[in-house]
């Protein structure tokens, strides 16, 4: 039997059509001469179904959405204990660019806001690795993750270079506070580098539900993401994941999620689905209005907030 998802989430997009609220994220040009009109929703199950509607076939920079899978891998690679003395885990309630550290132990609130992420950029490979090997190493784990060769927007990747005073400001406070040591400008080079991969929606789709599947990829039946990283990435993204917005989501929508300025959000819901939504109107936090109405819809339809009947 044909199934009826297709049909549904279509159905989903047009009703999320009819709000135009918001605007492309302005503060560099590539990103802000994205098409609003442009829409998609992807579902990936965790036994490796994928469904999908409108453009996605559409490609944007992953941006903030890729801070959750690089928490993963500094995990990984620097081990639990050592991120937790660099990274908080704590919701901070403040814009994603905020220039803050936690009082008593000078880390970064949570890895979600930028300078959690670049902290956690710096710790993956290892402590004296360059840029290019991290980037390398994330292209590379992404790309796995989303099951073919993902590549980096040169173009949004140069833009946000030149731009890029806030997060080398963020740098500089991580070096000072003794969080990072190598060249903060490297770093942040690195991270901006990571922002910058491409992916539609059935790339974040497929990532999501590996979080989903306990790390194992729904598809190559491979443990890419250890568990214990899993529960950590999950329980952040469930916390920390919409930014000052975490709260009202969580309510609202009840999955873990992460969102991107580019327009992309994901939401995971553990052992069952793994959720992208994309359009590039962004509310006045930085997430994408539609992709929010889209998400809310599902959660409602499907029954899916965690803590109970929608
Ligand atoms: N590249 C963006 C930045 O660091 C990513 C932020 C985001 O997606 N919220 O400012």
């Amino acid at each position: 039997m044909k199934s009826p998802l297709p049909d549904y989430l279509q159905a989903v997009l047009e009703k999320a059509r009819s709000n135009e609220n918001g605007a492309p994220a302005g503060y560099i040009e590539t990103l802000a001469r994205a098409d609003p009109s442009k829409m998609a929703v992807a579902l990936a199950m965790v036994d490796g179904k994928i469904y999908s509607a409108g453009d996605d076939d559409v490609e944007f920079s992953i941006q903030s959405i890729s801070k959750a899978f690089v928490y993963a891998l500094a995990i990984e690679d620097a081990g639990l204990d050592r991120v937790m003395q660099k990274i908080g885990v704590e919701p901070s309630g403040d814009k994603f660019n905020q220039l803050s550290l936690e009082k008593k132990t000078n880390r970064p609130m949570n890895p979600m806001i930028n300078a959690g992420a670049i902290t956690a950029h710096a710790l993956v490979v290892g402590p004296n690795s360059t840029a290019e090997e991290r980037t390398d190493r994330i292209l590379k784990a992404l790309s796995k993750l989303a099951g073919r060769q993902l590549h980096v927007d040169e173009e949004v990747y140069e833009a946000e270079l030149r731009d890029a005073d806030r997060n080398m400001a963020i740098g500089y406070m991580l070096k000072a506070a003794g969080i990072i040591s190598c060249d903060p400008r490297e770093v942040v080079r690195g991270y901006i580098r990571q922002c910058a991969i491409n992916v539609n929606v059935r790339d974040l789709a497929m990532m999501t539900a590996t979080l989903c599947n306990g790390g194992v990829h729904p598809l190559s039946g491979e443990q890419i993401i250890p568990q214990l990283s899993v529960r950590q990435v999950l329980s952040i993204m469930a916390t920390c994941g919409m930014y000052d917005a975490a709260g009202d989501w969580l309510t609202r929508v009840g999955i873990p999620a992460k969102s991107g300025v580019a327009g992309g959000i994901i939401g995971a819901l553990p052992g069952q689905v793994g959720i992208a939504a994309f359009s590039p109107n962004l509310d006045e936090r930085g997430n994408s209005v539609r992709g929010i109405e889209i998400c809310e819809m599902l959660s409602a339809d499907m029954e899916l907030h965690m803590m109970g009947i929608s």
